[in-house]
């Protein structure tokens, strides 16, 4: 393409790949917004939250600032307070805590199962108390946690389903589509999310009238009109103008670009299944299509005859990027050490923190660059005096 990519040979992503082809689009936006000197919240933001949340197969969206505004306020507006537990899989993003703790409720991790990273549900039920009211299933990776099984725990126990979806922009499962699982879900528009804004940006989607309009009022300030301000939760956090504007001009393509991360995952699979017999494992897809790869992520085992770390300089040394999605588990996180939380506490989610590599993984990746990825991974294992000879790289 004539594009300019990135000067990476293989990066962990190119959002030049998708912003370069749309640049006169996307300054005819911020024109428009100049011209209409309007900002914050103006008549783009209403038409983009229609869209997405329609997308979403859901009733209603709210734009906000950020993913995590979207989880503590969405929470909030489901009637999530200070001393209720919510339930969340140790191994997330930081986010999702954090979400949870702006309401003042208990963090409740639960471990994860190691094939697929997704919570696992059978610990979320241990783990209930009459205190719980509120489950956070995190679709990580693109993949949902089972609809139908979340559903079927929420209902025996009467929690609030809240999704975090800030990786899962239009995956699908068991004929569901992520954010319309629940009561409410979050979703983030970080620059490398699926559906990424040019900045910060996020999304609450419900298909409560009520959930959506106390959050409308929750991001402004907690203001029910101007100037009056009914909800001492409120906070400022608005989706603004140009970048709903982006996003609007984004979402058509989104589909398409999640076909194409599928595409590459089945190439990534293709190639790396193989790799089995040497310890190095993808994780488990268990929805077929409807994971839509925000990332994709190696369990590089103890099997392995090469080091997580030392595979991942050799693969940085060849000017292929990678990431840990996440290095560390939440209840191990420093800012978290009151909750009480120590190593061993979930040894899925441990385990999986030291074996995970992320590879590069965006729509616009070549065939050539995930090759190359590949042929590196390959020859690192070969060259292991542990490995025997018989690897084709
Ligand atoms: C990105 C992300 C968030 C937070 O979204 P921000 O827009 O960065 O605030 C929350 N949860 C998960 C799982 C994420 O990946």
């Amino acid at each position: 393409m004539a594009y300019a990519r990135s000067p990476i040979p293989v990066p962990f992503v190119d959002l030049a790949w998708q912003h370069q082809p749309l640049r006169s689009e996307i300054l005819a936006i911020v024109e428009a917004a100049l011209d209409e000197d309007n900002y914050v919240l103006g008549q783009p933001v209403a038409e983009f939250e229609a869209a997405f949340a329609s997308a979403c197969q859901s009733a209603h969206g709210v734009g906000v600032g950020c993913g995590t505004d979207a989880i503590a306020l969405g929470l909030r507006a489901c009637g999530i307070c200070a001393g209720d537990e919510v339930i969340l899989p140790a191994n997330t993003f930081v986010a999702t805590l954090i979400g949870i703790v702006r309401t003042g409720a208990i963090p409740v991790f639960v471990d994860c199962d190691p094939q697929t990273a997704l919570i696992d549900l059978a610990a979320a039920e241990r783990a209930i108390t009459p205190k719980t009211r509120a489950i956070v299933p995190v679709h990580l990776y693109g993949q949902m946690v089972s609809p139908t099984a979340l559903l079927d725990l929420a209902k025996r126990y009467n929690l609030v389903v809240f999704e975090d979806a800030a990786q899962a922009h239009l995956a699908e499962r068991e004929g569901y589509r992520a954010g319309s699982v629940g009561l409410a879900a979050a979703f983030s528009f970080y620059p490398s999310k699926n559906l990424g804004a040019l900045g910060d940006g996020g999304m609450l989607v419900t298909h409560q009238a009520l959930i959506a309009q106390t959050v409308r009022s929750l991001r402004n300030y907690g203001a029910t009109r101007k100037y009056f301000h009914t909800d001492p939760g409120g906070v400022n956090s608005r989706l603004d103008t140009i970048q709903a504007g982006v996003l609007q001009l984004k979402l058509p393509y989104l589909e398409g670009w999640n076909r194409d991360r599928n595409r590459l995952a089945a190439y990534y699979d293709q190639a790396i299944t193989p790799l089995a017999d040497y310890g190095i494992r993808p994780i488990k897809n268990s929805s077929g299509s409807g994971h839509v790869y925000h990332l994709y992520v190696l369990r590089v085992t103890t099997d392995c005859p090469i080091d997580r770390t030392v595979l991942q300089l050799e693969l940085n040394s060849q000017e292929i990027q990678t990431g840990i999605h996440y290095p560390t588990p939440c209840h191990l996180q420093p800012a978290f050490q009151s909750l009480g939380h120590g190593p061993g506490d979930f040894p899925h989610a441990e385990t999986l923190s030291q074996e995970i590599l992320s590879l590069p993984m965006y729509p616009g990746l070549t065939t050539d660059q995930l090759g190359r990825v590949v042929s590196v991974i390959k020859s690192a294992i070969a060259a292991t005096p542990a490995t025997a000879t018989n690897l084709t790289v």
